[in-house]
């Protein structure tokens, strides 16, 4: 797999992970019977298996017969599964096994959930407890990379970083430096040496409490640096940042804008710098999207079923699926007949659908049994459609105004097609 389908798959790879996460979270064994097992890429699974297999000899000592029986039957069943593998895959084998309770029946069921990782997992470890060990899942997902930003002009600094999707604004400063023509005649020398008296405190100021907020982040990646006029590079020129972190610059770049806007036309005209930033990436990936919309290209869908229809006829090219979509895909069953009808609905409407569906005959054989049976995250079920035909998937997030457009403007369902 080259570097380039690697990307193509970790967005929405590690939006399956991030559910799947949830979902062990929720699981609690009665007692010590749940098991975690983190395999690391290529090893050889023989060698696995004989460890699962002392420790299904020494399971056989637990003294309570619920938790033992509970935890042989969980070996047993990673073992069986262990089979079909000789070697781990490239990037590692995660599995969960246990007994755990089902919903107020007070009765326990086996569950198997077995997982290659988006990214290698280097770990081997076994674990027995009554929850699952998912923090080397977490570590994949949680964002290393972070970006340090200032945005300055001599009245006013913005403090930023940006790490993942997230953009955080730390600090906000002024100055009180007033306007450059506030005063004239004999008086303006003097005037523009107090001027640049306090526009130096003020650089000092911003220096500290940049160094302040940058030095406490251990793996910063690079600071970019932007402002309108000559203030940003006295800024950058001047001893006002710590040495460490002068080093750590990237790129100063000329904006028209301070404050708020004026971080956003950085990011976006900086982008080159920031390498790898989802943070970019979701925004261009929607501006793509935008920009092919607005010259009226009629390669671009959008809303749930425009893009469903698209998928289904292979037609997407790039999927754009917000992660703020509260949706789900049902599939209402006859168990008489096998009729089968599909539904999109509101996540809070699902319980009123379900109602409504134990009301109704089956339109083919008028049996009353007509159920909804398969209740699927509309993101997970459009995305497999989209990878099984050949296209990209990302998710993209809300934390961007892109992906706040992507959410409202266009229902969190868009798609760049093919023809
Ligand atoms: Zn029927």
């Amino acid at each position: 797999m080259s570097d380039e389908e690697a990307k193509k798959r970790t967005s929405f790879e590690k939006y399956r992970l991030r559910r799947l996460i949830e979902v062990l979270e929720s699981k609690k064994g009665a007692h010590t019977e749940l098991i975690s097992l983190y395999i690391p890429p290529g090893k050889v699974i023989s060698d696995v298996t004989n460890y699962l297999k002392q420790e299904y000899g020494t399971a056989a000592n637990i003294k309570s017969k619920a938790t033992r029986k509970n935890v042989m039957e969980a070996i047993r069943s990673i073992i069986s599964k262990l089979k079909y593998f000789q070697r781990a895959p490239s990037t590692g084998l995660v599995i969960f096994s246990g007994a755990v309770p089902t919903s107020g029946q007070g009765t326990e069921k086996l569950e198997f959930w077995m997982v290659t990782p988006p990214e290698p997992i280097n770990i081997y470890k076994y674990h027995c407890d009554s929850k699952f060990y998912l923090e080397p899942l977490k570590d994949l997902l949680e964002e290393k990379d972070t970006y340090g930003v200032i945005v300055l002009d001599r009245s006013e600094a913005h403090i930023a970083t940006i790490k993942g999707t997230h953009l955080e604004i730390h600090k906000k400063l002024t100055s009180g430096i007033p306007g450059k023509h506030s005063a004239g005649g004999q008086s303006q020398r003097r005037f523009e040496r107090l001027i640049e008296q306090a526009g130096h405190e003020f650089f000092k100021r911003v220096g500290e409490h940049a160094n302040e907020v940058f030095l406490s982040i251990p793996d910063l990646k690079g600071i970019v640096i932007g402002g309108p006029g000559p203030s940003k590079e006295k800024f950058v020129d001047g001893d006002y940042l710590d040495y460490r972190l002068k080093q750590k610059i990237i790129g100063v770049v000329d904006i028209g804008y301070t404050g708020e806007p004026g971080i956003e036309e950085l990011v976006g005209k900086a982008e080159s710098l920031f390498e790898d930033l989802r943070y970019t990436e979701e925004k261009r990936l929607v501006q793509k999207f935008l920009e092919m919309l607005v010259k009226n290209d009629e390669k671009v869908a959008y809303g749930e079923r425009e893009v469903r229809e698209a998928l289904l006829q292979g037609r997407v090219d790039t999927l754009l699926l917000s992660e703020g979509l509260d949706i789900l895909r049902v599939t209402i069953r006859c168990p008489n007949c096998g009729y089968s009808e599909e539904k999109t609905v509101m996540k809070e409407q699902l319980q009123k659908l379900q109602e409504e569906v134990a009301q109704r005959a089956c339109p083919v054989c008028n049996s009353s049994l007509l159920t909804v049976e398969e209740v699927r995250d509309v993101i997970e079920e459009l995305g497999e459609l989209g990878e099984q035909t050949g296209a990209r998937v990302e998710v993209i997030s809300t934390e961007t105004e892109e992906g706040q457009q992507l959410k409202q403007a266009f229902k969190g369902v868009a798609a760049i097609l093919r023809y």
